[in-house]
């Protein structure tokens, strides 16, 4: 089959849309999509100092390809951001290969690791951890989330940018609404603006297969090997599920999308009155002391 753009060997199919395309066409839909959601949701401004929070996975590294494609003809500037939760024999390599990676980019790159910061890696949160019910996912997202924070500060970048693709998105809602915390929808924007710090989301209407095949196609050298928690939670089931209703009914993740960015509008213009800030740290949060602080302060309880 032939490219539907240039008539060479088309290398991928997209389903929903019933284009066939090379891997340069390929590459090219990416990154014009990528820069499409960009500019509808105003994500980077001119100037801008965008942190890119990279974890060596797939999704992270594919996204600073991109946007190191995008500055090289918009007036930004790029600096890598990789957290270290302390998860032995897995973390290391996603280091080493984020490192060369950055370097051949010409990106700036620095690492923060949650023991420098909290005084506890993941295992160790883990290991204190009293309700087994809270998955180690919830734990390290959530130290995370403040590490991030910490390094942007560090950093003095103007924007954090991650690597959420529109699978993760989906998947993120359907945790939600499952554990009742439909509060959290209205947190789920794909570009925020809290306490200053501008988040975005810039792959977030691309699909998680496609950024696999750009990442193939592209040669970017992702960590393979899986975090040793990650079939831990229901995400992989949720993936599972929104995949294989995909197979069947192309296109009903993007349908899907659309309905949930609305949602996601209607429970954050109804969240607003009750925003508050925490008494801790000064994020924004609904109740007294936010998630972070809450379960800081647990867990350096629990140890002592
Ligand atoms: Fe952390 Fe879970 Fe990701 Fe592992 S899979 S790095 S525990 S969020
Ligand atoms: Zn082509």
């Amino acid at each position: 089959m032939n490219c539907n753009r240039c008539g060479n060997i088309a290398v991928f199919s997209r389903k929903y849309s019933g284009e066939s395309l090379c891997s340069c066409c390929f590459s090219d839909s990416i990154v014009k999509k990528t820069s499409k959601t960009i500019s509808k949701y105003n994500m980077i401004q001119n100037g801008d100092v965008v942190g890119v929070a990279v974890s060596g996975g797939k999704d992270s590294l594919s996204l600073l390809h991109v946007l190191k494609k995008m500055s090289e003809s918009h007036n930004f500037k790029l600096i890598a951001i990789t957290i270290d939760e302390g998860i032995p024999g897995y973390r290391d390599e996603a280091l080493e290969i984020v490192r060369n990676f950055c370097n051949n980019l010409d990106v700036e790159y620095r690492s923060y690791a949650y023991k420098d910061l909290f005084d506890l890696t993941l295992e160790e949160s883990l290991e204190l951890r009293e309700n087994e019910k809270i998955s180690s996912c919830s734990i390290c997202g959530i130290l995370r989330r403040r590490a991030i924070d910490f390094g942007a500060k560090d950093l003095d970048v103007d924007i954090i940018a991650t690597g959420h693709n529109l699978d993760d998105v989906l998947q993120t809602f359907i945790i939600n609404v499952l554990s009742g915390d439909t509060n959290k929808i209205g947190w789920m924007e794909s570009a925020t603006s809290t306490n200053k710090m501008r988040k975005i989301k810039p792959f977030c209407e691309i699909y998680e297969n496609e950024i696999v095949f750009y990442a193939f196609t592209n040669e970017i050298p992702f960590q393979s090997e899986e975090c040793p928690h990650m079939n831990e939670g229901i995400r992989t089931e949720i993936r599972e599920f929104l995949n294989s209703l995909e197979n069947h009914h192309s296109g009903i993740k993007n349908s899907m999308y659309g309905s949930v960015m609305k949602l996601i509008q209607i429970v954050k213009d109804a969240n607003y009155k009750q925003r508050r800030v925490c008494q801790k740290c000064g994020n924004q949060c609904t109740g007294e002391i936010c998630s972070v602080c809450t379960m800081l302060v647990n867990l350096k309880q629990d140890r002592s």
